[in-house]
């Protein structure tokens, strides 16, 4: 009875699954094709050296530009290729695009060695043996300086860690990359990891810096979370500096590294050369 029930239920609902179902399945049908290039876009937003105002390199974002729907972010379309099992064909589009647009701005001369894009790579990237080898390929084929391409992982990637993703971290490192892990201090923070990982900097997540500026115990917090940060080895870089007060106190505080608003939105490709060219030489002879 329960059964008949449980169906009879269901068929109330049954129009409103359908439609949601076929949304879905539309969205996914676009979303096939998007990956293959058609449709994805990255924009890109400088970090910023705290002291001189100089920008030090550019994180890559994906966006889709959806035929019908308009623009649509990361957060909406990434779980759906992560389901989809799209995602490693979007993390290859992502990581060939973006350096290859790093080669197109040191041959144009815009940006010296110093300047890295950072990419940000899925768990399942990083799970894969096939990753690795893309990395060699497009750093090959590119001739791009490994150190100038920086892989973004967020912590909750990272500390699932299994023996596995330690071994491709290892691997990676070992291509020169750089290695940054992102969102810290929302995962599943152990403060261990941070020595024993192969990584260079890590990201510090932007509810980190929420209230510097208006909440009087915020900037004791931050200097412990960049001390913290130092003890283990690391640098980190700030994000979500939204305001001139924000990206002061970071200053003041030692900080070196910053992105967010205040700074700039992230940028279409075409709007990389502006940025560049209204702050602090980006070019030392190379
Ligand atoms: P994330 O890597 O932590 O990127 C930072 C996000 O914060 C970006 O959102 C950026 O636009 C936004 N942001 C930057 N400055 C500020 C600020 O001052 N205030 C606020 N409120 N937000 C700021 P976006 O572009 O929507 O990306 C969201 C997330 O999607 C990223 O977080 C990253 O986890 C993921 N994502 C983006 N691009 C890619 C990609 O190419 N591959 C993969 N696997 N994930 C990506
Ligand atoms: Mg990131
Ligand atoms: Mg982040
Ligand atoms: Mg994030």
């Amino acid at each position: 009875a329960s059964k008949a029930e449980g169906q009879n239920r269901l068929h109330v609902f049954e129009p409103g699954l359908l439609l949601v179902r076929r949304l879905r399945s539309q969205l996914l049908d676009d979303l096939r094709t998007a990956v293959k290039g058609e449709g994805l876009v990255l924009h890109y937003q400088p970090v910023v050296e705290l002291d001189t105002g100089r920008i030090e390199g550019v994180e890559a974002l994906v966006r889709w530009q959806h035929p019908t729907r308009g623009l649509i972010m990361p957060d909406e379309f990434i779980p759906l290729a992560e389901d989809a099992g799209l995602i490693s064909e979007l993390g290859l589009w992502v990581l060939t695009t973006a350096v290859n647009q790093l080669r197109r701005w040191v041959d144009d001369a815009l940006v010296d060695s110093s300047f890295s894009v950072r990419i940000n790579i899925s768990a399942t990237d990083l799970q894969s043996l096939q990753f690795i080898e893309d990395v060699r390929g497009v750093l090959k084929e590119t001739g791009v300086r490994p150190e100038q391409v920086v892989l973004e992982l967020t912590e909750v990637a990272i500390v699932r860690g299994n023996e596995l993703d330690r071994y491709s971290l290892g691997g990676l490192r070992g291509l020169g990359v750089g290695i940054e892990i992102d969102d810290f201090g929302t995962g599943y923070s152990s403060i261990s990891y941070l020595r024993r990982l192969p990584v260079d900097r890590v990201k510090v997540d932007r509810s980190l810096i929420e209230g510097l500026g208006t909440d009087p115990s915020q900037p004791p917090l931050v200097a412990a979370v960049l001390q913290l940060v130092r003890a283990c080895g690391l640098e980190a870089v700030w994000e979500g500096v939204e305001t001139a007060e924000q990206a002061e106190h970071l200053r003041n505080l030692g900080c070196l590294s910053a992105q967010g608003y205040y700074f700039s939105k992230p940028v279409p490709p075409e709007q990389v050369p502006g940025l560049l060219a209204g702050t602090p030489a980006q070019t030392h002879s190379a």
